[in-house]
């Protein structure tokens, strides 16, 4: 730390992501993206004629994107708000209306807690009930925004849409966000409640089922008051936040809608089929509407596993927290990759009991 920093960043903790090996050959199963690439005629979509483009800034508005995406799902434009991956929205989001305080989940996504500590906002950690059930009840009602990632991360654990109507009806004094990041691999979207709460924002990514993490691209839903808002922040901060070739890329990722229908099903077909085998190794794996399974077995060290995963060349997540810390978070990759993750664990098994 140097001693120009502001006084007020000097306890501030900042996120820590994922591991991201340089080294090539690793199964990947420890940030939640995809492990098919983006559908073929996004892969065409950027040639040298985009890239010499890049002399000219991009649009402020975005405009074309939030048109496609405006019809794809039945809003309008002024529903929409575009950010550099959806963890600048969600920072937005807490920047513009954190001020009387957030509450959140005690295990959920970490930058939640993050940004609270970023604007100066108090954060008030709920503990998710027994088996890590979120309880609607004990969001109901507290008078300040409600931040809640719907299905959770890391749990994998969903809620329906008439829970966050509930809490929507409660706090119609204050912002709550739902966090839609991995809501297209079978969880219940809040989207057809947009039109009657003007307190309800819902953030989604391109990263995990649109197979672009490296793109950087979210986008939320809410009501023309409550974009206006994120626009103000954004034109105060970054006007051109997104690039021309994101731009693009998201275009045609919209219209390319059947190629990642695709996608999710064999994702889900691969979580479920892995879960079963996981059960039937002894494993406890929470029922997941995500692209990752949250495990644990009786008798096996999650940090252990972890690491015994690693020295055979398999990434998965491992969590510090003491709630969580027998936990392990294994993204889907494809059927092989799963098939290999499963036959290390045997190996490891074999290895320890
Ligand atoms: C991955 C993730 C995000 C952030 O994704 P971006 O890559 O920034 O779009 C947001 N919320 C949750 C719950 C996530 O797991």
């Amino acid at each position: 730390m140097s001693r120009y920093l502001a006084q007020r960043y000097a306890s501030l903790q900042a996120y820590v992501p994922g591991e991201q090996p340089r080294e090539k050959g690793l199964i990947k199963l420890n940030t939640n993206e995809s492990p098919y690439p983006p559908a073929p005629e996004v892969c065409r979509a950027i040639d040298a004629a985009e890239v010499a483009d890049l002399r000219l800034y991009s649009d402020p508005t975005s405009s074309a994107l939030k048109e496609k995406l405006a019809n794809h799902y039945g809003v309008k434009k002024e529903n929409i708000f575009l950010s550099n991956g959806s963890d600048e929205l969600l920072n937005f989001a807490f920047q513009a209306f954190g001020e009387r305080g957030v509450c959140f989940a005690d295990i959920t996504y970490g930058f939640y807690q993050v940004y609270c500590q970023l604007h100066g906002w108090q954060g008030q950690k709920i503990p998710l009930r027994e088996g890590f059930q979120l309880d609607y009840r004990d969001y109901c009602g507290l008078g300040k925004m409600v931040v809640i990632a719907n299905p959770n991360a890391p749990t994998g654990l969903s809620i329906p849409s008439w829970q966050v109507e509930k809490i929507l009806k409660s706090n119609e004094g204050s912002l709550v966000l739902i966090d839609e990041a991995y809501v297209d691999f079978g969880g219940e979207s809040c989207l057809s409640l947009l039109d009657r709460y003007e307190n309800l924002l819902i953030s989604r990514t391109f990263s995990k089922s649109r197979c672009l993490a490296g793109g950087r691209l979210g986008y939320a839903f809410g009501s023309p008051e409550v974009i206006a808002d994120l626009e103000k922040l954004k034109f105060s901060t970054n006007p051109y936040n997104l690039d021309r070739l994101t731009l693009r890329l998201g275009e045609k990722t919209v219209e390319a809608e059947d190629y990642y229908r695709d996608v999710w099903n064999k994702i889900m077909k691969t979580r479920d089929w892995t879960a079963g085998q996981l059960e039937n190794l002894g494993f406890q794996v929470l029922p997941s509407q995500t692209n990752f399974l949250f495990i644990r077995r009786e008798g096996l060290d999650g940090k252990a596993f972890y690491q015994q995963l690693r020295s055979r060349r398999i990434l998965v997540r491992h969590f510090e927290d003491s709630r969580i810390r027998q936990f392990n978070r294994v993204t889907i990759g494809t059927q092989a990759q799963m098939e290999a993750f499963l036959e290390a664990t045997r190996q490891i098994l074999g290895g320890t009991v």
